[in-house]
């Protein structure tokens, strides 16, 4: 059995704490090495900082705190939401809500806790009373998300909901046409499997999707298996059709852990479009403490 150091970045506290763990099977796939942890999570740490006492937007003003994210420093699972919401611009904490605890038993099907994942938003300061992100808001808020992919390198990152799949795939279509079918992205030179899903608020809200969310959800160990299509190879110049995971052969609901359908891939590894380029639009339904615009 493989020894790590884990190293966890906390937004909250002194930043970094290590320990040593061993893992197994799945659990295997997020830990980190000796080699790369230290002088990540040591820039990860600065950037939080330098997040922390972000004035690029005039969100700002009526935040209570920055909410940078929190994980495995070097997880190979992230995901990305909207923004922070009311709890988590209280706590400084990412998906501290009804949402956030929707997570957390989304992660524990799979035999994951939110430890070792990276979890954070596109915009890392609450927009009041949870309106939409405004495109000048995600334009300056962007080269955080970017910078916090590039250091930590994941294989998959999942995107929930509309906004963060819209600019982490850099097209305008909706989490309900796109989810739960995996695309290969690029940011910074770092290729990954983008997985988008529904928003956890959405199974809220909407209990009908929760099937859909968890179906989509078991998706994730194998994908986090599979190698990424070389740049250039295979029909469409971006690798071979995806072998295994894609819903469109698996009926919602039917998938056990780690089971998927052939086929369903988008192939088309692209960088994220120009700051400010990608137009975040979303139905969104009130509420006061969730992010809505996530179908
Ligand atoms: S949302 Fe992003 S760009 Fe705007 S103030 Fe907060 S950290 Fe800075």
């Amino acid at each position: 059995m493989r020894r790590h150091l884990v190293c966890h970045l906390s937004s909250a506290g002194s930043g970094l704490v290590s320990r040593d763990a061993s893992r197994t099977s799945l659990r295997a796939l997020l830990t980190v090495t000796e080699a790369t942890r230290p002088d990540v999570v040591v820039r990860l740490d600065a950037l939080r900082r330098e997040v922390e006492a972000c004035t690029r937007c005039p969100l700002h003003e009526t935040r209570t705190q920055a909410v940078f994210g929190e994980g495995d420093a070097g997880a190979r699972l992230m995901f990305v939401g909207e923004a922070p919401g009311y709890h988590e611009d209280k706590q400084g904490r990412p998906f501290v809500g009804a949402a956030g605890k929707m997570l957390d038993e989304l992660l524990a099907s799979i035999g994951l806790s939110r430890e070792q994942v990276f979890i954070a938003n596109v915009l890392k300061s609450r927009p009041p009373g949870n309106r939409d992100p405004q495109p000048d808001e995600i334009a300056a808020c962007r080269p955080y998300l970017e910078a916090q992919i590039a250091l930590i390198r994941p294989v998959v990152i999942c995107s929930l909901g509309n906004f963060a799949t819209k600019l982490l795939s850099g097209a305008q279509s909706g989490i309900t046409k796109v989810h739960g079918v995996p695309q290969t992205r690029e940011v910074g030179g770092h290729r990954f499997h983008l997985y988008p899903i529904f928003h956890p608020a959405a199974a809220l809200y909407t209990p009908a999707m929760l099937e859909t969310l968890r179906a989509d959800v078991y998706r994730l160990p194998q994908l986090l298996t599979e190698p990424l299509p070389q740049p250039g190879a295979g029909s469409g110049g971006d690798g071979p059709p995806h072998p295994s995971v894609g819903r469109q052969a698996d009926p919602i609901g039917q998938a056990p852990p780690g089971a998927g359908g052939a086929g369903g891939r988008d192939e088309s590894a692209v960088a994220l479009p120009p700051a400010g380029g990608a137009t975040m639009g979303a139905d969104a339904a009130a509420a006061e403490e969730d992010q809505l615009g996530l179908f």
